[in-house]
C-alpha cells in the first residue's frame, strides 16, 4: 500500500511521528509521501524523509499560506527540490476558493509559479483544488501537458475528472469516499486504472471507522478497500494498481 499524500510533519504527530510511520509499515504500507505546506515545512519534511527509505516528500506553499509567500521562499524551495533526492514533487499548490484564506489573484499567481517550477525541474505537481474547478483546469491547461500533476483529495464530478485526465493528470482519493454522506461511486468507476491514487491526507479526514479521530498512514487500507468495493475489483489488485501508479507518478524506485 502506498499513501500518496499525508502530512507527517503536522504538529498532531509531534509525540509519535516515526512510531506512527513504523506502525503503518508493519500494517503493510510500503511507502508514503509527506506533503509540505510552506518552506519551513518542506525543510522539516525533507529531513523526515531522509530518516526512512520508505518515505519521500514534496516542497511547496499551500494556497492557504500564499499571502506569506515570497520570491525568496520559492527560490529556496527550488534549491531544496533540485538538490535533495527525497523531494519527489512540487506542492501542495493550487486554488482554494472555499476557505479563500488568501486572495484569489495571489493564489493563481503562486499556482502558476509552482507549475513553472515543476516544468523546469521536471517534477510532478500536487494540486489542491476546492471550489475552483474551472480555474484549476484553465491554469493547468496553460502549461499544455508539460507538467505531470495529481488532483489530490478528489471530490469533483465526472466533468472535472475528465478534464483533469485529458490534461494527463492523476486523481487521488481520500477517506472522504468512506463517508456515508459523500456519493462518489460514479466518478470512482470512471477513473482510468492507470491514473488512480490513494491518500490519507493524515492527520485530516480519517476514514470510517476512524472518522473524527486523528488520521494516520496505516488507515490508507480502508480507502483501498472502499475503492475495491466500488470498482468491483480485488483488494490485492487495487493495492498493486495504486502502488504502481504512485511510484510512476512520483518517479520512485523501490
Ligand atoms: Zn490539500
Ligand atoms: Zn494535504
Amino acid at each position: 500500500m502506498f499513501d500518496s499524500h499525508c502530512h507527517l510533519t503536522d504538529k498532531r504527530f509531534e509525540e509519535d511521528r516515526l512510531e506512527t510511520f513504523e506502525r503503518a509499515l508493519s500494517c503493510g504500507l510500503t511507502g508514503a509521501v509527506t506533503i509540505a505546506s510552506n518552506l519551513k515545512d518542506a525543510l522539516s519534511a525533507a529531513e523526515l524523509a531522509g530518516a526512512s527509505e520508505h518515505l519521500w516528500c514534496t516542497a511547496g506553499i499551500h494556497p492557504h499560506e500564499v499571502s506569506q509567500a515570497t520570491p525568496l521562499a520559492l527560490e529556496k524551495i527550488s534549491a531544496l527540490a533540485s538538490s535533495n533526492p527525497g523531494v519527489v514533487a512540487i506542492g501542495e499548490t493550487g486554488l482554494d476558493f472555499y476557505y479563500e484564506n488568501s486572495l484569489k489573484e495571489l493564489q493563481e499567481k503562486w499556482f502558476r509559479e509552482h507549475l513553472k517550477l515543476s516544468r523546469d525541474l521536471d517534477l510532478p505537481t500536487v494540486v489542491h483544488s476546492r471550489n475552483a474547478e474551472d480555474d484549476t483546469i484553465r491554469i493547468i491547461g496553460e502549461f499544455q501537458n508539460s507538467v505531470d500533476f495529481v488532483l489530490h483529495c478528489f471530490t469533483g464530478k465526472v466533468d472535472f475528472l475528465n478534464a483533469g485526465i485529458d490534461l494527463g493528470g492523476y486523481v487521488s482519493f481520500s477517506g472522504l469516499i468512506t463517508f456515508s454522506n459523500v456519493e462518489m461511486d460514479e466518478v470512482i468507476r470512471c477513473v482510468p486504472e492507470d491514473r488512480i491514487l490513494v491518500e490519507t491526507d493524515s492527520p485530516y479526514l480519517a476514514p470510517v471507522p476512524y472518522r473524527g479521530k486523528r488520521n494516520e498512514p496505516a488507515y490508507v487500507q480502508k480507502i483501498i478497500e472502499e475503492l475495491a468495493r466500488i470498482r468491483n475489483q480485488e483488494w490485492e489488485d487495487m493495492v498493486e494498481i495504486t502502488t504502481a501508479n504512485a511510484k510512476r507518478f512520483y518517479g520512485i524506485e523501490m
